[in-house]
């Protein structure tokens, strides 16, 4: 009795332990949208900045949208063992700071990790209470009509580019067995997309006795 009214005790104040979510989704399946929508309707949520050797694009900003950094200066993180996790995608690296996901947690903030598959992979089994959630396109002839809009829209239809994300897509969409959750995010229905993955996140932070945080 005494640890049920000590775990409703934590529930009742917030002072659950704090969880870490992961969202995988192919290129062009809107993540960023989803999350940018997500950030105004779940508060305490940290989402964290990742750490790649890509180059910027013209709209980001370092510090904001990636921590940019030069092959070096990955390698050094890699190895001093600041990096939770980190996969090689399209032939860049990324990786997520395990300093961000310490801070947030001990400010009793959630974490959520935009990664993609393999980092996805290496985080359950580091951590296995991670919650991962996979945001899907409706299927690869939404997910073409999507990566030729966008395309269109910059002014460079590339085919062969077009081509290959479909392939990485198919490669990531086997993933989706060892997800947790499945998100479909069909055209034009962004709010629904949103509501599902806020659900999800709120029925996890109503979970009884989740398992120790990441320490
Ligand atoms: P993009 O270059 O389009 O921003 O991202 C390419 C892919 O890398 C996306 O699937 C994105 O979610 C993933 N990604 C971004 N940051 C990280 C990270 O820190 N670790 C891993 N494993 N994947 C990441």
């Amino acid at each position: 009795m005494t640890g049920a009214l000590a775990v409703l005790e934590r529930h009742a104040s917030g002072s659950r332990s704090p969880r870490l979510f992961v969202l995988s989704a192919p290129s062009g399946t809107g993540k960023d949208t989803v999350l940018g929508a997500l950030r105004a309707v779940v508060r305490g949520l940290h989402v964290a900045i990742a750490a790649t050797t890509r180059l910027p694009r013209p709209t980001e900003v370092s510090g904001t949208h990636y921590h940019f950094v030069s092959e070096g200066e990955f390698a050094r993180l890699r190895d001093a063992g600041e990096l939770l996790e980190e996969a090689s995608y399209a032939g860049r690296w990324y990786g997520t700071p395990a300093d961000q996901v310490r801070d947030a947690f001990s400010r009793g903030e959630d974490v959520l990790l935009k990664i993609e598959v393999q980092g996805a992979a290496t985080v359950r089994l580091k951590h296995p209470d991670t919650v991962l959630i996979f945001l899907a396109p409706a299927g690869i002839d939404d997910l073409r009509e999507r990566l030729e809009r966008a395309a269109a829209e910059r002014g460079v239809v590339d085919p062969d580019e077009i081509a290959r994300r479909l392939g990485e897509a198919q490669r990531e969409i086997a993933c989706i067995p060892g997800y947790d959750y499945l998100v479909v995010n069909h055209l034009g229905r962004l709010d629904e997309t949103v509501r599902r993955i806020a659900a999800i996140i709120e029925a996890e932070r109503a979970r009884v006795s989740p398992r120790p945080a990441l320490s």
